[in-house]
């Protein structure tokens, strides 16, 4: 579910939320995400390797200094998989930038995309923002 986007999940509150919510919830390390096939019998309890390590985080910290998109403080961020976990993508410093819980949203939802270019984190706008799609630079990001 978490690879094609079908279905709705059922976490334990018993309220629904779209497939893309989790998504977006199980790109962070908070929860063990359980994709459950038709019968509600589990397929996948997620991989460790999803997890962002005390260090990894300090090393995105260095590189980021907080939000990557609008610069809050990093107690206000959480790791973002460039490429999803669930699509192949490693726990790396070359895949994953701190975002604050509003600029996650936007990434996931919003029609933002990210990138990670020669180690600089790149913004590509939704066309509604910028037709061209043209990217912006990080806020803390070094000049190449
Ligand atoms: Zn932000
Ligand atoms: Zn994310």
């Amino acid at each position: 579910m978490l690879r094609d986007r079908l279905g709705v999940a059922y976490p334990h509150s018993g309220a629904p939320i779209s497939p893309e919510g989790v998504r977006r919830l199980a790109c962070d390390a908070d929860i063990i995400p359980i994709m459950l096939g038709s019968d509600s019998v589990p397929l996948d309890v997620g991989r460790n390797e999803r997890l962002i390590t005390p260090a990894l985080r300090k090393a995105l910290i260095a590189r980021d200094k907080g939000c990557a998109r609008c610069g809050r403080p990093p107690r206000w961020t959480r790791g973002h998989h460039v490429q999803h976990w669930a699509d192949g993508g490693h726990t790396c410093l070359d895949n994953c930038v701190l975002l604050c819980d509003r600029c996650h949203r936007l990434v996931h939802h919003g029609g933002w995309d990210v990138r990670i270019v020669d180690g600089i984190v790149e913004f590509l706008p939704p066309a509604y923002v910028d037709r061209e799609r043209r990217p912006i630079r990080g806020i803390n990001q070094l000049a190449a």
